[in-house]
């Protein structure tokens, strides 16, 4: 077995790390993830996630969890209604749309990140995860990699997989090749007891979705079973310019929205006005789509931190879990002769598929942000008015 008596380090605990952990301890082998979280009830910010059938759920059943997760999920999230900057509504399957079907591969069930986060942290051995673990850097020992820590503390692992998202400080050891700006920028932010707080989006969003286009720019705001809602709205830069605004600042980000997003109705600063602070701007990149590098003997990367792409095709977490998947299936593949060989396996396909991925992500995020975007919306929903 390639894995013998090897002591793997997955850096990084989002849904890609966490996966591989549990794919990897269910076949038996030696793993812990060391994460920068100072504890697991660390809050986890961001949109919801569909999961894809071929991708993320296939990812979940071979990892033992996809009971887990059906009793986990929040059916009825990924209805949605598409509006624009008057939050006029144009489109909404909310009636429409088939109900729970898990064998159709059309039904992405929507998962907030914190409870896939749970759900996976839970189906760890106990302390699998090192919190207040801040990857520093990591020196050759022996064979295998002594790595630091932000919080002084060292560890020895002879494998080494940078799960650390698109800022990866693992990547640097394998490939130089650095993202690129999409020309695209967003904002992040959140609103809790949505109920009271912004009554009329709550009554819109009905438990799922809103998807606002207009003059070129995306407010999405997706509902999350706490009773809170995460939003994202974004942009060209040429249209929504991020320097110069301080994000912690309410009294500085309205009058900055109001002018940038001029012709949008005051129903979206209302939200701004009840988001908690700061929202958390967001400049969208991308890894380049022809990316290759040698396979090392020891060191691999997995989703974001190997492929970083636009959130406009929602693959991003898709690939990251099915990336585990792979990897996992190929480091226990005693087809292979070493571990260098397998790692040079997963990364071949695994660059291929996220390349296509990363594609139609760009693609999308250039319609959803260009002239007659609210039209090419409905027109990919069906054209329905
Ligand atoms: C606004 C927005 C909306 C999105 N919407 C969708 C969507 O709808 N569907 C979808 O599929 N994808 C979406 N994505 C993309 C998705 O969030 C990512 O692709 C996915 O989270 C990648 O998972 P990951 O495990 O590779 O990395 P991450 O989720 O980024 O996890 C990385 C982990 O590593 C930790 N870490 C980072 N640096 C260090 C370090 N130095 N040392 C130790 N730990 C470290 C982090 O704390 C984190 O826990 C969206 C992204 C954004 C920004």
């Amino acid at each position: 077995m390639l894995l013998q008596d090897k002591q793997i380090a997955i850096i990084g605990g989002g849904p890609g790390g966490l996966t591989l952990a549990r794919l990897l301890q269910l076949k038996g082998a030696m793993v812990k993830v060391y994460e920068r979280d100072l504890n697991k009830d660390a809050r986890v910010q961001g949109t919801t996630l569909d999961l894809h059938k071929e991708s993320g759920l296939e990812a979940l059943l071979q990892a033992g969890l996809l009971d887990e997760f059906k009793k986990t999920y929040r059916p009825g999230a990924d209805k949605m209604i598409i509006v624009n900057e008057n939050a006029e509504v144009f489109f909404s399957d909310h009636e429409g749309k088939p109900g729970t079907d898990f064998d159709s591969e059309h039904f992405r069930p929507e998962i907030d990140r914190g409870p896939l986060r749970n759900l996976l942290l839970e189906s760890l051995h106990a302390d699998t995860v090192v919190w207040d673990s801040q990857f520093l850097a990591m020196y050759k020992q022996g064979d295998g990699w002594l790595l630091q820590f932000k919080n002084g503390t060292n560890a020895y692992a002879d494998i080494v997989i940078g799960a650390d998202g698109g800022n990866s400080k693992i990547r640097p050891y394998i490939t130089s090749i650095k993202p690129f700006y999409s020309g695209i920028s967003g904002v992040l932010g959140s609103v809790y007891e949505t109920e009271v707080k912004i009554p009329l989006i709550h009554e819109l969003l009905k438990g799922g979705k809103i998807m606002a286009f207009g003059g070129g720019k995306s407010f999405i705001v997706s509902s999350k079973g706490d009773g809170s809602l995460a939003f994202y709205f974004s942009g060209r830069v040429d249209e929504i310019q991020l320097k110069n605004v301080n994000f912690t600042d309410r009294g500085e980000v309205i009058p900055w929205f109001k002018n940038d997003f001029d012709n949008w109705a005051g129903v979206w600063v209302d939200v701004l006005e009840n988001a908690e602070m700061p929202l958390m701007p967001i400049p969208i990149y991308s890894m380049p789509l022809d990316q290759v590098w040698e396979a090392l003997p020891n060191v691999t990367l997995l989703g974001d931190a190997a492929h970083l792409m636009p959130p406009f095709a929602g693959e991003g977490v898709n690939m990251a879990m099915l990336d585990a998947l792979e990897l996992c299936k190929c480091l226990f593949n005693d087809h292979f002769s070493d571990v260098q060989t397998a790692i040079a396996s997963y990364e071949s396909q695994m660059r291929k598929k996220a390349a296509a991925a990363a594609k139609e992500s760009l693609e999308n995020g250039e319609w959803m942000h260009g002239v007659g975007s609210l039209e090419k919306m409905l027109a990919f929903f069906g054209g329905a008015h």
